[in-house]
């Protein structure tokens, strides 16, 4: 496994893989890896004859300063971990490497960075955008994989893509739980034994709505779950959405859209979790 840390030295690298056709594909990270991520790189492999990861914690994609300093770092396991599943290239560059000039590019992404997540998080969408699209001029990758865990971040990336015309493929990957169902995320690892007990039960009541939706109204279940949450002291809810996939607009029926996903962000003491699930009627 090959792994840089300045931009000339990976591009050199991966240009002259392209010159022997061979297809690169990228998993863009934070690190602190886990099996949601390796899910990203297994599939990457699958897909691609040169398989990148890149980690790095963007700093300008954190709102909450506080968020970013307790951001979990673990690079020497993560490229353990990286090694073992196969991975083939790992760039993970600092912060003078990624933004050696002062950044101040601002993205327009209409109504999808006006709900959920970008209504709570306020510039972090705009930091994801030009994190990713930095990494894609550097890796120009053929595939790029997203988890579905975070899936706002899916649709503005696509947006992105389209709209700056980037030569890349984006790829969807279905959200990896836990044994109890909780979504796996770097993030978890900073919960206290008693609120990891609890966090399975945003996934729970996710699994609920799928169910119920067919017997509720989209207002009867978002009433359901505000009272399972309320049920819990620990969880401090930030947003409860049923949504259209492609808009990320909330819909008031089930005959709104034929795409339909339940979306909830709650704060356990000071750690965030998000999850989703799509609506089957
Ligand atoms: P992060 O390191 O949190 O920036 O995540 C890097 C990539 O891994 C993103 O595309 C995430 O959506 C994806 N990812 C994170 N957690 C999971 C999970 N539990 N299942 C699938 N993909 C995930």
């Amino acid at each position: 496994m090959k792994v840089f840390s300045h931009i000339p030295d990976i591009k050199e690298f991966l240009h002259s893989q392209k010159k022997l056709n061979h297809s690169i594909g990228f998993v863009p990270t934070m690190g602190a890896l886990h099996q949601g991520h390796l899910s990203l790189i297994e599939r990457a492999k699958k897909e691609n004859e040169v398989c990148t990861c890149s980690i790095f914690v963007n700093p300008i994609q954190f709102n909450n300063p506080e968020d970013l300093t307790r951001y979990p770092i673990q690079t020497d396991k993560d490229l353990n971990m990286l090694e073992k599943q196969g991975c083939d290239v790992v760039f993970c560059p600092d912060n003078n490497e990624m933004y050696p000039q002062p950044v101040t590019k601002k993205y327009d992404f209409g109504a999808l960075e006006k709900v959920m997540e970008g209504a709570s998080r306020p510039g972090h969408f705009n930091g994801v955008a030009i994190v990713v699209k930095r990494l894609f001029e550097i890796i120009e990758p053929d595939n790029a994989y997203f988890g579905e865990k975070d899936f706002q971040q899916l649709q503005i990336i696509r947006f992105l893509v389209k709209n700056e015309k980037i030569p890349v493929n984006i790829v969807p990957c279905p959200i990896i739980r836990d044994y109890d169902g909780l979504a796996l995320s770097s993030r978890n690892a900073l919960l206290s034994e008693h609120d990891r007990r609890i966090a399975p039960e945003i996934a729970a009541v996710l699994k609920e709505c799928s169910t119920l939706a067919g017997e509720l109204s989209v207002i009867e279940l978002k009433a359901f779950v505000c009272t399972k949450i309320s049920g819990f002291p620990e969880f401090r809810p930030d947003y409860f959405e049923i949504a259209d996939e492609d808009t990320l607009q909330p819909v008031n029926s089930w005959a709104d859209s034929k795409n339909i996903r339940a979306f909830i962000a709650v704060y356990l003491n000071k750690v965030r979790l998000i999850d989703n699930i799509r609506i089957i009627l």
